[in-house]
């Protein structure tokens, strides 16, 4: 067994107040796994995430 997760680095984008965030995540099962919960604005939702390999 490998225990290596691929790691990612995940951009996003609050779309109510465009707060832009910069996390390190993980692919976890074909989801992303990045321990962001909410926005400064309470927004827990409306975001754009992009995500690169790092
Ligand atoms: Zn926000």
């Amino acid at each position: 067994m490998n225990a290596v997760q691929t790691r990612l680095k995940v951009r996003i984008r609050c779309n109510s107040c465009g707060e832009k965030f910069i996390l390190k995540g993980r692919m976890d099962k074909g989801k992303i796994d990045t321990g962001f919960k909410r926005c400064i604005c309470d927004n827990e939702h409306d975001f754009e995430i992009e995500t690169n390999d790092v």
